[in-house]
């Protein structure tokens, strides 16, 4: 059978998908449920067993992807099918990326970044750890200790089209893009780091930016991209580099028409952005000569993680699981897949 490494290595880009456990208020709302991830490819979405007919709308159907991760699956799983492989990728001077996708409250800050619900936030457990502890491993390899590699850390969020260095009290920062079409943002703090104990407290720290400040934590956070990146430096020179993106919810309803006009406005910035990233994505996965990254801050600041020979993304779509967005699954293949 083929393994991630090898579907990636195939069409440069893996898409995988993941449900969390329901939480108690959704287990009191009774069969809500329409989502079954009968193995370990496929996921089934099918009648609940309550009045609201879904066959209404769709027949029972499955949809199969690279992994489909049901919700007895640890992060720790998910990191090693999805992100473990990309970091070869960049010991090999390749550019590697990892997008967290979907609603808020569907698990992509869980995922990427760990624990941060309750009072004891462990970011020890979040694909951004995981990849560091790798990468440090991986340089205690006789292949690559010789290299002489050092690491650094970014970490920035972009929030409607604007970037805010998240390791130097929220920066804005400018993004600026040269002659040779080489994409910059001017002034992001690299941090230097030597473990993975410094890396969780950037995190930490990072992460205690991305939500202060703001009336509504939460609902801030759930609006922006989140960043965090791991630069292998070789002689000052770029070696590598590894882009892990906590996305902005995807949810419709904040482009409507009963919301105030900040948050429509945030709404069309994050549809936006997000359409531009699976225009690229799609471009990267049939090898297409042009990338439209300039559609979207995002796009443009990821610009040389999508080209080159040794680029490689994988996708961890958190799925819908509550019936009320049967409007999502009607449409899921096209909604999650990124088809490539
Ligand atoms: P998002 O970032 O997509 O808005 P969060 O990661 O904040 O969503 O998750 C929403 C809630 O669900 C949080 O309280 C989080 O701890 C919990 N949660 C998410 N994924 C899981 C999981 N796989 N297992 C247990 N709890 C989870
Ligand atoms: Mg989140």
């Amino acid at each position: 059978p083929l393994t991630t490494a090898d579907l990636i290595e195939e069409h440069r880009i893996c898409v995988c998908v993941r449900k969390r456990p329901l939480n108690k208020k959704e287990l009191s709302m009774k069969d809500l449920d329409v989502i079954t991830i009968p193995s370990k490819d496929v996921v089934m979405v099918h009648e609940p067993k309550q009045k609201v007919d879904l066959t209404r709308y769709l027949e029972n159907q499955t949809f199969r992807f690279d992994y489909a991760f049901d919700d007895s699956t640890t992060n720790e799983m998910v990191y090693r099918f999805t992100a473990r492989p990309l970091v070869e990728t960049i010991f090999e001077r390749g550019m590697a990326t990892c997008f967290a996708y979907g609603q808020t409250g569907s698990g992509k800050t869980h995922t990427m970044g760990g624990d941060f619900s309750g009072k004891n936030q462990d970011c020890s457990k979040g694909i951004y750890a995981l990849a560091a502890r790798d990468v440090f491993l991986m340089l205690k390899k006789p292949n690559y200790k010789k290299l002489d590699l050092q690491v650094y850390a970014t970490f920035f969020e972009i929030y409607s089209g604007k970037v805010f260095d998240l390791l130097n009290r929220k920066a804005k920062l400018r993004v600026l893009e040269d002659g040779k079409q080489q994409v910059q943002v001017v002034g992001l703090q690299e941090k230097d780091v030597k473990c993975t104990e410094e890396v969780l407290k950037l995190i930490e720290v990072g992460n205690s930016c991305r939500t202060s400040g703001q009336t509504s934590a939460n609902a801030h956070s759930s609006r922006s991209h989140a960043v965090f990146q791991i630069i292998l430096r070789r002689k000052g020179k770029m070696h590598g580099k590894f882009s892990l993106i906590d996305l902005a919810g995807n949810e419709r309803g904040a482009d409507t028409s009963s919301a105030d006009r900040q948050t429509r406005l945030e709404g069309a910035e994050i549809n936006k952005s997000l359409l531009a990233l699976k225009e690229c994505i799609r471009a990267l996965g049939r090898n297409k000569p042009h990338t439209p990254f300039r559609a979207s801050k995002l796009t443009q600041v990821l610009r040389d993680s999508f080209i080159g020979e040794n680029s490689r993304t994988c996708m961890v779509s958190l799925l819908p699981l509550l019936i009320s967005y049967v409007h999502v699954f009607l449409s899921l293949p096209d909604y999650i897949t990124f088809n490539y």
